[in-house]
């Protein structure tokens, strides 16, 4: 697939490769961030709003194997979806590559992600490249998964051999008929609880459990999850619904607030406010109280995202990296920077980490701060980026 692009006076005209539809917006060759000054990376890189870059989310593959309406609705991922051919994705080493160049600004923790990361094969070699960096104060690096937990009681142990510290499993209900019709491939409740047990027993903890509440759907399955991970040593998160995406016909009275989750919970398990534990934490943390009224460790937390009814761009220090090596600024982005192009492109390892710094000193996306001001309609007419795509 081609575009023919004019100049600006309409004097000549280049023919380039689209690399994806589903880039929409045309993926901004990242060689307009390269010559001029080098950005050399001193681990203090910060972007047009003073936000530093901290997190790196990382998308090994767009496919999945469930298909939540809210994120891979099956009558647009069906059989004849186009998924990126393999030779578009970045390998381990160009991943591993890459990966440094952002450490090496100051991300200290790596997120992989997806669709759904399992399934990339011998995704452990990856892990133990990972896992090799260092931070630009010599750390290990943080090194997380998310995952629909579909595979992860086969492959617990391996994923932990590898170096991965902790993985946040997504499950939308306790009850059976709920949580298949929410996956949508027939997927059940127990197999998910196994996944989680089996990392649990490997020791890839504190385990985080993502829930993703969509009135009408599956809100009724707060409770019983409250219920059932309270004292269990592992962190349940409540997400709202998000307008991510372009396909999953996202409608505001979908979306129950994050402060009715806590006043529901709270009826039932009084919980008390927690401060935030890191800076850039997106999740609000509420402890559940003891007899006392103070907050009793052994009975644990819950978290709240709550990205649509309260923006937390102020402080986002994520950098997203698809699957295919694009570099998104923001969740709702509608195109990405081409690192692959560069990387592909005989780039030397200095060049690269400078086109990351230029692009980040230049990010100012704050979508979720300007939405709040000005509610989005269904079915934006600028077509974001998916979260099968981009990653969670
Ligand atoms: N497949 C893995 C999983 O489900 O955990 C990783 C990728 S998934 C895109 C990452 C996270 O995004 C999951 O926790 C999922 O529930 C969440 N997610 C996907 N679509 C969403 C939406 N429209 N609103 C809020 N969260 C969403
Ligand atoms: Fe797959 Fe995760 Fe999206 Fe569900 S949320 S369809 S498991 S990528
Ligand atoms: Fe970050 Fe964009 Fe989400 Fe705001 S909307 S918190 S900038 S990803």
């Amino acid at each position: 697939m081609f575009a023919r692009i004019s100049d600006n006076k309409g004097m000549s005209e280049r023919v380039i490769p689209l690399i994806d539809q589903r880039l929409a917006g045309l993926a901004t060759i990242a060689a307009d961030s390269v010559g001029g000054q080098p950005v050399l990376p001193t681990g203090l890189l910060s972007d047009a709003l003073g936000r530093p870059m901290t997190d790196l989310r990382i998308s090994v593959t767009d496919r999945c194997n469930f298909r939540c309406s809210y994120c891979m609705p099956k009558e647009i991922f069906d059989k004849d979806y186009a998924y990126l051919p393999h030779r578009n994705l970045l390998t381990f080493e160009e991943i591993t590559r890459v990966a440094r160049q952002f450490v090496a600004h100051g991300v200290r923790k790596i997120r992989l992600t997806g669709g759904e990361p399992l399934l990339r094969k011998n995704l452990e070699i990856l892990i133990e490249q990972l896992a090799a960096l260092r931070t630009v104060d010599g750390q290990p690096l943080d090194i997380t998964l998310t995952t629909n937990g579909a595979l992860l009681a086969r492959k617990a142990q391996a994923l932990k051999d590898a170096g991965l510290q902790r993985v946040t499993v997504s499950l939308d209900g306790l009850d059976d008929a709920v949580f298949r019709r929410m996956n949508d491939v027939d997927f059940p409740v127990a197999g998910v609880l196994e996944g989680i047990a089996a990392a649990s027993a490997v020791g890839l903890g504190p385990i985080k459990v993502n829930m993703v509440v969509k009135r009408g759907t599956n809100h009724e399955q707060i409770l019983p999850m409250a219920r059932h991970f309270r004292g269990s040593g592992m962190v349940l998160r409540f997400i709202e619904y998000m307008d991510v995406g372009a396909t999953n016909g996202w409608r505001m009275d979908e979306v129950l607030p994050s402060a009715e989750v806590v006043k529901l919970i709270h009826s039932e398990m009084p919980l008390v406010q927690l401060s935030p534990s890191a800076a850039g934490e997106t999740a609000e943390r509420w402890g559940y109280a003891g007899a006392n009224g103070q907050h009793d460790p052994s009975l644990g937390e819950i978290g709240v995202i709550s990205s649509v009814t309260q923006a937390f761009c102020r402080d986002c220090n994520r950098a997203r990296l698809s699957t295919e090596g694009q570099l998104y600024l923001c969740l709702f982005a509608t195109h990405g920077h081409d690192l692959r192009a560069l990387i592909r492109g005989q780039a030397s390892d200095e060049a690269l980490a400078s086109a990351i710094g230029r692009i980040w000193q230049g990010r100012s996306d704050r979508y979720s701060e300007l939405r709040s001001s000005q509610p989005p309609s269904t079915g934006s007419s600028q077509r974001r980026v998916e979260m099968s795509y981009i990653g969670g």
